[in-house]
């Protein structure tokens, strides 16, 4: 794809309930339009392993199991926004809430930066049950198989020997806590960002590639 951030800077906020596949597409939206991926939960492991006072700070919240507060969030999240700033940005995990996306309209309006859009990655819960209750994985070489999409050939082994198992955040207690998260806080970015004519939807619950089509060409459109 041709380099278009010299005339055109992408600034993306990425919504969607987990299992949207919003990860993935952040990877390729990010390789093609040449945009740095800011991925919010990465960026506090990052100031961790720097080991700067901002880190510590992190570290002894992450230690105890707590959430890290707002306040230090915001600080990092500055700080890799204007580092990447001439490049644009791909937000994904934040904002997670309305005061946080409140939070994010006033810092970019008082430094002059204007959102491109929020592309909403819309998938119900049924689909996410399956893909992530589905999800087996290698202990051995590590493929990830789907019992409904991709099942594998004998559900007791992968392809190259090794023993399948399913991960212990892939349950459904967790996956439900997870869901009832997103809908509690973050579902009414989508309203938000909607009433401020910057949603766009994408059909997730299609694969990975349709998706992936899909969301190029709306980003396309904002590009033209
Ligand atoms: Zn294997």
């Amino acid at each position: 794809m041709m380099d278009l951030s010299g005339y055109f800077m992408l600034r993306l906020v990425l919504l969607g309930r987990p299992g949207a596949g919003k990860g993935t597409q952040s990877e390729f939206i990010s390789e093609s339009f040449n945009t740095p991926k800011l991925v919010m939960s990465g960026l506090l492991k990052e100031e961790v392993n720097e080991g700067s006072s901002l880190g510590e700070i992190i570290r002894s919240y992450m230690e105890e199991g707590k959430l890290v507060p707002d306040k230090i969030v915001y600080q990092v999240l500055q700080k890799n926004i204007m580092e990447v700033v001439g490049k644009g940005f791909i937000l994904d995990g934040f904002p997670r809430n309305l005061k946080q996306a409140e939070w994010l309209d006033n810092f970019l309006k008082s430094n002059e930066i204007e959102l491109s859009a929020a592309i909403y990655f819309d998938v119900d819960e049924l689909t996410v049950l399956r893909r992530i209750m589905g999800r087996l994985i290698c202990e051995s070489c590590g493929r990830a198989y789907n019992i409904f999409y991709d099942p594998p050939l004998d559900i007791r082994k992968c392809e190259c020997g090794g023993k399948l198992y399913q991960r212990k955040d892939d349950c459904y207690e967790k996956i439900l806590r997870r869901l009832n998260i997103f809908n509690e806080e973050t579902l009414s970015l989508v309203e938000y960002y909607k009433r401020k004519g910057l949603l766009l939807s994408i059909d997730a619950s299609k694969d990975i590639k349709t998706v992936k089509e899909e969301t190029f060409s709306t980003i396309s459109a904002l590009l033209s």
